[in-house]
């Protein structure tokens, strides 16, 4: 089983589609092992984007991912990793397939109502950055 870590962004919980997109979580197969509602400081969303430091959509993306609430979750299937990123879709929901999350819900190449892990390394420690066990 891979475990990867979703986040429904600050444009999703304030559209109020929380529901449809843990739903379709569901649907999809992943068993939800964590979910709490968060609020991330900015400083937070740095230490979370870190990789992406040096671009320029760096301070806008921080400042977008601290502006409201977001959900954080741990996903688990075979293939996690790579089954979620399919059913996100692009980063930018204009290229994004029809049917994929992004497409039906994102609002912007930065808006993009999902966040989903890259690779198994990557997973393992953004897992640990929001659920690190006490
Ligand atoms: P993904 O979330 O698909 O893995 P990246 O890791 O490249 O994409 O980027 C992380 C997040 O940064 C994206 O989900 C999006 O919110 C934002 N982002 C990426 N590229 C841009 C861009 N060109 N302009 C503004 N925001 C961006
Ligand atoms: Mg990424």
């Amino acid at each position: 089983m891979d475990r990867t870590l979703a986040i429904i962004k600050p444009d999703a919980t304030k559209k109020r589609i929380i529901g449809k997109i843990v739903e379709r979580i569901e649907e999809e197969g992943f068993t939800i092992a964590e979910m709490r509602l968060a609020r991330l400081t900015e400083d937070e969303a740095k230490g979370f984007y870190a990789v992406h430091k040096d671009k320029g959509f760096y301070g806008s993306l921080c400042e977008f991912m601290s502006s409201g609430p977001v959900v954080l979750l741990v996903l688990e299937a075979e293939n996690a990793i790579r089954r979620w990123r399919e059913v996100m879709g692009a980063t930018d929901p204009a290229q994004a397939k029809p049917g994929t999350l992004r497409r039906a819900y994102g609002f912007s190449i930065e808006r993009n109502a999902v966040h989903g892990s890259d690779a198994r390394e990557t997973a393992e420690w953004e897992i640990a950055y929001f659920f690190k066990k006490k």
